[in-house]
């Protein structure tokens, strides 16, 4: 038995880390986040002892370190797998970091330790994951032309989005507010109930049409996705999109567009501010909102989402030259 017989995968392979040192309220204070799937396969069945990750500063000092260790705690995180089967594996789906502070991060290190269930021999691999920071080149604005809107899932570390931690990690979802700060008039039980549905949605930074996809219908508020609108490609959960390429491998994904409002056509330049196409609730959408992220290719699952600051923009009142919106900010565009 060597250690050979344990690998470890991470998926990205290099993560980005977002640093939340320009918020736009004097109350938050600096946090840096990140999260990523792990896998662990084996040559032979093993029974895990120990998992530990270890984040190491610019100084290559451990920063944080987070330790699983022991029977009970193996049985929570292989969810009572306790080990890795040989061609069966292990995934550790979603792990999460968040650090205080603004100490520059360079890398995560997994360890993980056990032994073969049949020799009890013991068995250990370690993987380094590069951390990386964006140096975020577009300007990127709200792709609204006005209104009062609130990001009820936002770029920081409390968005349900990490539970895809390749494109959506740092994703925004955006509602329309009534000048009564209500999402909807009436029950909301229609699209056209809600203040978004229909909202001009416009290019948050000139450039390039990348990708459009305009074939899915609107769902009706609360009305789940049927599973086969999705048939076989997952990014059709992203309903009718818009993909804009700003140059320097910077796009914009906009999502849940509405049916048949799509005004550009792939390979069309677009400037910053002009419409593209009318907030929906197509795909797998809780209700009328716009979605939108900021990721590194075209391709939605593949590409790796980053981190994204706005900028010029009002939040609660006050303008703001560049900043990260944090979830539940109410933001209008300046
Ligand atoms: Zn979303």
């Amino acid at each position: 038995m060597t250690e050979a017989a344990l690998q470890i995968e991470a998926r990205p392979s290099q993560v980005y880390v977002a640093l939340y040192d320009r918020l736009p309220h004097p109350g938050l204070g600096t946090v840096q986040e990140f999260a990523l799937d792990i896998g662990i396969s084996a040559s032979a069945p093993i029974v895990l002892t120990d998992v530990v990750w270890r984040v190491f500063d610019e100084n290559d000092h451990v920063s944080l370190v987070r330790q699983r260790l022991g029977e009970a705690a193996m049985e929570e995180l292989t969810r009572g797998q306790f080990g890795v089967a040989p061609g069966l594996g292990l995934v550790l789906p979603r792990c999460y970091f968040l650090e205080q502070g603004a100490q520059p991060l360079s890398r995560l290190r997994i360890s993980v330790a056990g032994f073969e269930a049949a020799t009890r021999v013991g068995v250990s691999a370690s993987l380094d994951v590069p951390l990386v920071y964006p140096q975020q080149r577009a300007k990127i604005h709200l792709p609204f032309a006005d209104g009062t809107w609130w990001a009820i899932t936002g770029n920081d570390w409390t968005s349900p989005h990490k539970a895809e931690p390749v494109s959506w990690p740092f994703a925004y979802d955006f509602v329309r507010l009534g000048a009564e700060g209500r999402t909807f008039a009436g029950d909301g039980r229609s699209n056209l109930d809600h203040y978004s549905f229909g909202q001009p949605v416009t290019a948050p930074a000139g450039g390039k049409i990348v990708l459009v996809r305009d074939d899915m219908p609107d769902q009706a508020p609360g009305e789940a996705l049927d599973a086969d609108a999705i048939a076989d490609d997952p990014t059709r959960l992203a309903g009718n999109v818009v993909v804009i390429g700003h140059g320097y491998s910077e796009f914009s994904y906009l999502a849940h567009l509405q049916a048949g409002s799509i005004t550009v056509e792939e390979g069309q330049m677009v400037k910053r501010g002009e419409q593209v196409a009318a907030v929906g609730n197509s795909g797998h959408s809780p209700g009328p909102h716009l979605h939108y992220h900021f990721q590194e290719g075209p391709s939605l699952f593949v590409d790796r989402g980053v981190p994204v600051q706005f900028y010029n923009f009002k939040a609660v009142g006050d303008l703001v030259e560049r900043a990260t919106i944090p979830s539940r900010m109410i933001v209008n565009p300046a």
